[in-house]
This record gives C-alpha cells, sequence and structure tokens, in this order.
C-alpha cells in the first residue's frame, strides 16, 4: 500500500509531469493524462503503469484516465497576431432534461482531444450542472481587470458556470437583464488563448436565450434532442431562435437514442429509429449522430468523468459527433 502523496511524487516522476494530480471520489481516481507526442505502445504502457500504482492507494477501486491532447506551454503556442478569434458554439435545447448539458461537456472534451483549444460555459443558469460533470465544484474563479479568470478542471479544459459563483439555487431568484448580464461577464470572461468556446445554453427559448444569441453572436448552434415527437417540436422552436438571430446550425443531436443494455451492450430502440434523423432533414440541417441512453453514461456523469475522455463505444459516439463539429467549423 502506497499514501496518496507518494504516489503523486511517482506519478510525476514516472509520467515526467504529463498527469494531473489524482482526484479521487468515491473509490475512483481520475487523472488526466497529456498523451501528445506519445506512440500508442507509450500511451498504452503509461496508462497501464499508472492504473497499477493507482490502484495500491488505500481506497481506490478503480482508476479512469482521461487521455488528453498536448497543450504546449503558453509561449510555444501560436503569436498572439496568429491567434484565432474565438468563436461560441451554443448547444441548444428546446426544453431541459434532454441531455444538453451531457452534450455540452462531453463535445467539449472530445474537441479538446482532437486539438482544438476550448473553452466551456456553463449559460444553463438556473440548472448548471457543468461544474459536476467536469469534477470542478471546489473551484473559485477569480477576477483580474474586472474580467473573470475561469476555472480549470481535471481534463484541462478551462470553464465557468454560475455553479462557480454562487450558492446551488440562488440565480433561481434572477430574472431578465440579471441572467442576462451574469451570463455576459461569463463568455466575456479571459479566456486565454482559447478559439472555441463550448456555450451549455439555457433550455428553452425565452427572451434570456434570445438576447443571448442577438448579443453574443455564436458562429454555430448545435441542437440536441431526444427520440420522442415532443421533443423534436421543441427542438423545431430551438431552431428558429437561431435562425431569426441569423446564427447558421452545425446540426442535429439525437441522445437518449435507443437503450444501451447494460448487460450485453445491445441496443433496443423503444422510441422508434430514425426520428431525429428525418426530422433534421425536414428541418434542413445536417444529422450529426447519436448517443444512446446508457446507464454508463450517467454514471460516468455523476462521477465528474466524462465518457469522452476514456475509450468505449460511448467515448466513440461523441468523438465521431465532435469530428462533424470540428470539420464544419474549418469550413464557416
Ligand atoms: P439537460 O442539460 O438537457 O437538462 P442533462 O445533460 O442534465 O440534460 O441530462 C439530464 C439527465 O439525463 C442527467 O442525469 C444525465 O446524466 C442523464 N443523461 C443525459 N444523457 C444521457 C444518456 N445518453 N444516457 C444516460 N443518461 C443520460
Amino acid at each position: 500500500m502506497t499514501d496518496l502523496a507518494d504516489f503523486t511524487a511517482r506519478l510525476t516522476a514516472l509520467t515526467d509531469g504529463r498527469a494531473s494530480a489524482p482526484r479521487i471520489k468515491d473509490g475512483v481516481m481520475t487523472i488526466a493524462l497529456d498523451v501528445g507526442g506519445l506512440s500508442p505502445e507509450q500511451r498504452d504502457g503509461l496508462a497501464a503503469a499508472i492504473r497499477e500504482g493507482g490502484l495500491t492507494v488505500p481506497g481506490v477501486t478503480d482508476v479512469r484516465i482521461a487521455q488528453t491532447a498536448e497543450r504546449k506551454p503558453t509561449a510555444e503556442r501560436t503569436p498572439a497576431q496568429e491567434r484565432k478569434p474565438l468563436r461560441i458554439l451554443a448547444v441548444a435545447s428546446g426544453k431541459g432534461g434532454v441531455g444538453k448539458s451531457t452534450l455540452s461537456a462531453n463535445l467539449a472534451v472530445a474537441l479538446h482531444r482532437l486539438g482544438i483549444r476550448v473553452g466551456l460555459v456553463d449559460a444553463d443558469i438556473y440548472g448548471p450542472s457543468q461544474a459536476k460533470l467536469m469534477a470542478s465544484e471546489d473551484q473559485k474563479p477569480v477576477a483580474r481587470d474586472k474580467k473573470l479568470v475561469p476555472v480549470t478542471g481535471p481534463i484541462g479544459i478551462p470553464m465557468l458556470s454560475m455553479a462557480h459563483l454562487v450558492e446551488p439555487g440562488k440565480a433561481l431568484a434572477w430574472r431578465g437583464p440579471m441572467a442576462g448580464n451574469a451570463l455576459s461577464q461569463l463568455i466575456d470572461a479571459e479566456w486565454g488563448d482559447a478559439e472555441l468556446l463550448v456555450v451549455d445554453m439555457p433550455p428553452g427559448t425565452g427572451d434570456i436565450q434570445l438576447s443571448m444569441v442577438q448579443k453574443h453572436k455564436p458562429a454555430g448552434a448545435v441542437i440536441v434532442s431526444t427520440p420522442q415527437d415532443l421533443a423534436l417540436i421543441d427542438a423545431t422552436r430551438a431552431v428558429s431562435l437561431f435562425n431569426q438571430a441569423g446564427v447558421p446550425m452545425v446540426g442535429l443531436v439525437e441522445n437518449m437514442a435507443g437503450y444501451a443494455c447494460p448487460h450485453c451492450g445491445e441496443i433496443s430502440d423503444p422510441f422508434g429509429q430514425g426520428g431525429a434523423e428525418s426530422a433534421a432533414g425536414d428541418l434542413s440541417m445536417p444529422f450529426l449522430g447519436r448517443i444512446p441512453l446508457a446507464i454508463e453514461i450517467r454514471r460516468q456523469s455523476d462521477a465528474g468523468d466524462p465518457p469522452a475522455a476514456g475509450e468505449g463505444i460511448y467515448a466513440d459516439a461523441f468523438h465521431a459527433i465532435a469530428q462533424k463539429v470540428a470539420d464544419w467549423l474549418k469550413t464557416a
């Protein structure tokens, strides 16, 4: 048995500083590992060694390693004059509970793994969940020159959420301009050299959403829907909100599409298949892909360990969508 301090010191030596500090919750140790420049064999070897070491820490029953793309120190990055302007990608839905936040978090992680310098804004001010999804609840942003400086969770993505600023439930009393101002502070924060802000929009299509879209002009919008018709009617409303503000559609994602059996992995479709895809066609927008309803996605999300940071079929589903978004951004 090794204690955590011991393991952390060995981890730094073993990975040559490529690993984040380990985080342990409910027996699960999470570590972000920068695998930039390593061969697949080196990655696997390092991950196996970390896993083996992590399991010797008392109380640790599982070790999860989030492999991230290379992040060079700021000085070596693109000089300021070549820096790309910060663009906003809005992730929206016509109503709550369809998995908009889950998609935003995993999309940010998958785009980050593609080497895009992303930041993440939780604009869902009445039900902020990104701090939990990205395991950064214990962090507090500071203000510099009247701008907020984002926090960075274990995966290395800068982010801001109302949950970092106010006690849970407090923002619920905010309406109209106050909510709008709060949102603007999150978006106009000090994002450093980030080139893309993934913005988890408030659910629905009210005034707050419209003024946010008009004021901050996203480069594009991704709409999330579930396969049920009702949710698709709501998705149609979200699409018209962006159309009204002249924001291009990146495409539609179908979440909770089919149920993945936790025992055998087989996917069944209680709501039928293809609804969202044909709805995307009706709305003349691209269909970006589907994410199954899977207990593992929910479990990992609750534990602050986004599936897109790991490997497997759920990670692949998020990565395929992120690749389409990245391709879209290149042409936009
Ligand atoms: P929204 O942001 O649209 O309100 P969330 O992302 O918060 O929705 O998701 C609502 C709930 O559904 C959360 O508990 C989340 O973990 C769960 N969830 C989202 N997508 C999936 C999925 N594909 N499989 C299983 N659970 C999911």
